[in-house]
């Protein structure tokens, strides 16, 4: 069965190669709320493993994780561990995975082995609705291996200057994966992090890139805010450290633009069927 298929899970990675722009916020933040209502599993693959340390998976306690199943081949359920947020698992990022990146290089079908365990786990994924891919700020192999299992990406931007010229190294990025592997990846869409409104450039480069990129702009912006930042140190989502707070309210409004957008296509694409 391939992974994509519309009746188990679909897989959403989360990439910009720049650091600091919200990758790991809002792949931690979209994943508990969308586990509100549905079976949510999220892999870290940075090295770096702040999505696991954000999800009360200290450094300490990792163990096995995405470099045992990407490197070593071990099998997906025996990596994937439940978090203290219902309805959602992780794989974290094991201490090796710095490694990773050029060990993959030396190993075969080293583009796909994301794709290929998951696609040999999918019985441990059973009922699971969604898969979010956590990217390192890099475009080397272990993103490309997010870009090539993925159906979908979401880039988070942070509106600052050079941030078109950011996006359009992505885009590029997901043309060649799709010349090269996976011809159905998607831009899921774009979405500002971090936004200040009180900042006039940040508006400027926010109305640019929205008329740049038009509806693949998410209406949703998330609002630069302190109780965010302060949730991976309790090892939670702000949706469950603050549920009142600006960033909390964000990523529960990002969750059902992302559900209503999901929607959409599906109907999109069952009106483009019956008229064929
Ligand atoms: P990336 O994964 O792209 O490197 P992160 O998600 O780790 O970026 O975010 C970089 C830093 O910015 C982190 O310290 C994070 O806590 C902080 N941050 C992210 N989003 C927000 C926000 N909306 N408000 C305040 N701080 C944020
Ligand atoms: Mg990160």
């Amino acid at each position: 069965m391939p992974v994509s298929d519309p009746a188990t899970f679909r897989i959403l990675a989360l990439a910009n190669q720049k650091g600091g722009v919200g990758k790991t916020t809002t792949a931690v933040n979209l994943a508990a709320a969308l586990a509100a209502r549905q079976r949510v599993v999220l892999i870290d693959l940075d090295p770096q493993g702040n999505a696991s340390t954000g999800l009360g998976i200290a450094r300490a306690a990792r163990g096995a994780g995405s470099y045992a199943m990407l490197v070593e081949g071990r099998p997906l359920a025996e990596v994937l561990r439940p978090t203290a947020i219902p309805n959602l698992s992780i794989i974290p990022a094991d201490p090796n995975l710095a490694g990773g990146e050029l060990e993959l290089v030396d190993l075969a079908q080293r583009e796909t082995r994301l794709r290929d365990a998951l696609e040999k786990g999918a019985a441990a994924l059973k009922g699971v609705e969604w898969i979010l891919l956590d990217c390192p700020p890099s475009l080397g192999l272990l993103t490309l291996n997010a870009l090539v299992a993925a159906e979908s990406v979401m880039v988070p931007l942070q509106a600052e200057f050079y941030a078109l010229e950011g996006v359009s190294q992505i885009i590029q990025t997901l043309d060649r994966v799709r010349a090269g592997f996976n011809p159905k990846l998607r831009l899921d869409g774009i979405v500002l992090t971090m936004f200040d409104r009180r900042n006039n450039l940040a508006e400027a480069v926010a109305q640019d890139v929205r008329g740049f990129f038009k509806s693949q702009v998410y209406d949703t912006v998330i609002p630069r805010n302190v109780r965010v930042s302060e949730a991976p140190s309790h090892g939670l989502p702000v949706t469950f450290y603050d549920p009142r707070s600006p960033g909390a309210e964000a990523y529960t409004r990002l969750a059902a633009e992302f559900l209503r957008r999901h929607r959409a296509r599906l109907r999109e694409l069952a009106k483009n069927d019956l008229e064929r």
